[in-house]
């Protein structure tokens, strides 16, 4: 029997604002436990709530930037539940008029193993704007709770069902963030919290209509265990249908430790949340000069910006894809043209030296050592010949771990490109005597012969002669 993935994502982010969404505390992060709190965002009797504007005009660019329908009349209401980290014992949220209807998004950027994720478009079912709620910490003996967090902006945004593997699901959520970062709506932080995951995952025989019970995947902190917990899933629930089990809603966590999911509450009946209408807050109406200005602000998406690129700068869909999946690496790409790079071979240099120096030690290409204007004046030495490729390499390699320039460095180690045509002559000569063996192979015709030659005068001169002259120089000599 063959099975196939139904996944959907439940996607919470903080919204960036100075103020909490209901009261005028701080939304800050890392602050000392309980000290950005007032009777509105603790739910003192009596108080009364006032909207964050800005977190309202953010939730609708966010569901421009989604392609979603923009509600015109939109309300909060109160979900009610009792758990410590809620202090009013009720949520405000928005239950049946969200502010974005139903949109999509279409998945742009790599895969977990580094391929370009094949065409894809996930539609999204709402976009919803509600307050956080505060943190409990466990300790051997007793619990804490920190309110800071309690009342801040989060929107919380809903996908159909669209997935169907680890790697649309991990690509999803990429470029949910950058959507999120290039509109400047969340820095989308998973480590602060400020975006966080739920998975709802259920498998079934290839081509069946019905759903079997899912599960859902709760506390996944990274995109990466988003993927693992996944797959793991995948692999649970296709054992037990092989074995004639019986799938079992469930909500699962993650071991990141142990590589697997354990069960966290078996098969929850729906709460009674009691919804109803927030009594203290107006509804919201959104007006069409309102909505014009908010689309007036609209950054240019991801795919608009890839679409842009390949047709501006000539680049293949590829290179496209990876510069656009991040902003910052999309701006820096754009500081190195304007500063007068090739855009190909800036490319090359930024999807493969430049990326895989930054994660390597971890660093952003916001903090990336070596700035766009000295990545191009390597280039230009490489374009004029002073040194060649290879010693390039090599001198990006210390530029990126001393901060220096291409040129000090080029002087300091003397590393200039050998182009004066008798010294490469003299180097040739010497390959030549030394190595009888092989120049003989090279004129009973074999091809590879040549190479070794070739990389004998390269390490002679201690890779800093021309390849080019190098090349042609030994054809001249040998024939
Ligand atoms: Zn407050």
């Amino acid at each position: 029997m063959t099975y196939e993935t139904v996944i959907g994502l439940e996607v919470h982010i903080q919204i960036d604002t100075r103020t909490k969404m209901f009261c005028g505390c701080s939304n800050c992060f890392g602050a000392d436990a309980n000290t950005s709190i007032c009777p509105i965002c603790m739910g003192y009797p009596g108080v009364l709530p006032v909207p964050n504007y800005l977190a309202i005009r953010r939730t609708i660019l966010a569901g421009l930037m989604c392609n979603c329908e923009i509600a015109r009349f939109s309300k909060f209401d109160r979900k009610s539940y009792f758990y410590p980290d809620m202090p009013k014992n009720y949520q405000i949220t928005q239950f049946d008029l969200p502010l974005c209807g139903s949109g999509h998004l279409d998945l742009s950027g790599k895969t977990l193993s580094g391929d370009l994720i094949p065409e894809k478009t996930v539609k999204i079912t709402r976009i919803h704007l509600e307050e956080d709620v505060g943190k409990s910490t466990h300790f051997a003996t007793c619990s804490g709770i920190d309110y800071n967090r309690a009342g801040v902006p989060l929107m919380e945004i809903v996908s159909e069902p669209d997935m169907k593997t680890p790697d649309e699901a991990y690509v999803y959520l990429r470029t949910l963030r950058a959507v999120m970062k290039y509109a400047g709506i969340s820095d989308c932080d998973m480590e602060k919290g400020q975006m966080r995951c739920d998975v709802n995952i259920s498998v079934r025989p290839t081509g069946a209509s019905y759903l079997n019970p899912k599960t859902e995947l709760k506390n996944l902190n990274s995109f990466k265990m988003v993927h693992h917990a996944i797959e793991y899933e995948i692999e649970r629930q296709s054992d037990v249908l092989n074995n004639n089990g019986e799938l079992v809603q469930q909500t699962r966590g993650w071991n990141d430790d142990a590589g697997e999911t354990y069960v966290l509450r078996e098969k929850e009946n729906a709460h009674d949340y009691r919804y109803f209408p927030e009594p203290d807050l107006m509804p919201i109406r959104i007006s069409d000069a309102e909505l014009a200005a908010i689309k007036e602000e609209m950054p240019e998406t991801p795919t608009d910006k890839k679409v842009r690129f390949v047709e501006q700068y000539h680049l293949p869909d590829y290179d496209a894809g990876v510069l656009t999946s991040d902003m910052d690496i999309a701006a820096y790409f754009e500081i190195c043209v304007d500063s007068g790079g090739s855009p190909k071979k800036v490319s090359n240099w930024i999807m493969s030296e430049l990326l895989r120096e930054l994660s390597r030690v971890d660093v952003p290409i916001t903090a990336c050592p070596v700035p766009p204007q000295n990545l191009v004046a390597l280039l230009t030495l490489v374009e004029n010949k002073t040194i060649n490729g290879k010693i390039a390499k090599s001198v990006f390699d210390e530029m990126f771990s001393s901060g220096k320039t291409a040129d000090a460095i080029v002087v300091e180690q003397g590393l200039r490109q050998v182009t004066d045509t008798s010294e490469i002559i003299g180097l040739v000569r010497l390959v030549i005597a030394e190595n009888p063996a092989v120049v003989a192979q090279y004129r009973e015709g074999k091809g590879t012969a040549l190479n070794f030659l070739v990389g004998q005068v390269m390490k002679l001169s201690r890779g800093k002669a021309n390849p080019q002259l190098a090349v042609s120089s030994l054809k001249t000599e040998l024939d």
